[in-house]
């Protein structure tokens, strides 16, 4: 249910109907829009009567909300929900370009990645502290020497971090060193992990999973708005197919379909969704032209060493000429990249 107040709706007559909707057991989730308040139901498990609502005064409408996701919805929010990262938008007009390599590996590795995309132009920086890899041979990452690297990082180049966590300890250790937590394909239909992160005080990165339908990626998303936590954004970066010329197969066309039904800011990335150095270049470049609101990339400057997806890891100067060529299609699309 979405309780719609008057456009003059005063700040008591919104209290009173949160308080009406928590006397009743359930939980209010107001939404401010540019001309009036919104309030979110969840908690029902069968439908509310409208009636009970209109009543009360201040309030325009209580409307059904028909998606089985609510609070991503558009039919709760119909305008674009901007995240604040480390002071800096996702979402909205401007571009977000986020790179940094797959895996932290050593501080001089880091440092040395971050220079190069910043001098490039990325607004944030990624590194995974963390990794969840296929093989329990192959290398796990730096885990807490790893989110002290980046928070290090973070100090000499001034760009946000962004960092997976894997289970809800290593979110307790991404909270206190990193600007966003990623939540990877892997885990995006791990429950526990979704409801910690709803409650998190930082911005949450949820990466769609490798098999996930468009319904199960929001259906995961609204496990953590449902929580309390509104500052969250969303990844393609791929999904299985029978097709073996890429790792996975970048689904571009769930941009717009997310763009149609929920508010949410949606970024792709071309790594992981192909797999191979020269292919993410050109599927960044068609994400934006799709309509996505960023890209996340991973960058090693010397990848035949990287300890973790070398292969798909572009070279600091392939991303400085995508940089230039998102900066070129940004005008084309309607956005911005200064
Ligand atoms: C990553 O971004 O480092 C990662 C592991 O991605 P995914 O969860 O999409 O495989
Ligand atoms: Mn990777």
């Amino acid at each position: 249910m979405l309780i719609v107040m008057e456009s003059g709706a005063t700040e008591e007559q919104i209290r009173a109907v949160t308080e009406r909707i928590r006397a009743l057991g359930l939980r209010p989730h107001p939404i401010p829009g540019a001309e009036r308040t919104a309030i979110g139901i969840t908690g029902n498990h069968g439908p509310l009567d409208p009636a009970e609502f209109e009543i009360l005064p201040g309030v325009q409408q209580a409307i059904r909300v028909t998606k089985p996701y609510k609070l991503v919805s558009r039919e709760v929010k119909a305008a674009d929900s901007v995240v604040t990262v480390g002071g800096r938008p996702v979402g909205g007009k401007r571009l977000t370009i986020i790179a940094g390599p797959c895996a932290v590996e050593s501080e001089a590795q880091t440092l040395t990645i971050a220079q190069r995309v910043r001098e490039a132009g990325a607004d944030l920086f990624r590194g995974g502290a963390f990794k969840p890899r296929t093989s329990p041979y192959s290398f796990q990452g730096l885990g807490l020497k790893g989110l002290q690297i980046l928070a290090r990082v973070r100090e000499e180049t001034g760009l946000p971090i962004i960092t997976e966590a894997v289970d809800e300890d290593s979110m307790a250790m991404v909270e206190d060193y990193a600007d966003a937590a990623q939540i990877g394909a892997r885990n995006m239909q791990n429950f526990s992990l979704l409801k910690r992160a709803g409650k998190s005080k930082i911005p949450v990165f949820l990466k769609r999973g490798m098999s996930a339908t468009l319904d199960e990626f929001l259906m995961a998303a609204e496990y953590v708005v449902s929580e309390g936590n509104y500052q969250l954004f969303l990844c393609e970066r791929g999904v299985r197919t029978f097709a073996d010329h890429t790792r996975n197969t970048l689904d571009l066309a769930i941009v717009p379909a997310v763009k149609h039904l929920s508010h949410l800011p949606i970024l792709v990335d071309p790594s992981h969704g192909t797999g191979r150095r020269d292919k993410v270049v050109p599927l960044a470049r068609a994400a934006i032209a799709a309509g996505a609101d960023g890209v996340m990339v991973e960058v090693h400057h010397d990848p035949a060493r990287a300890l973790s997806d070398g292969p798909q890891a572009i070279l600091p100067e392939q991303f400085a000429g995508l940089v230039r060529d998102l900066h070129a299609l940004a005008g084309l699309v309607g956005r911005t990249h200064d």
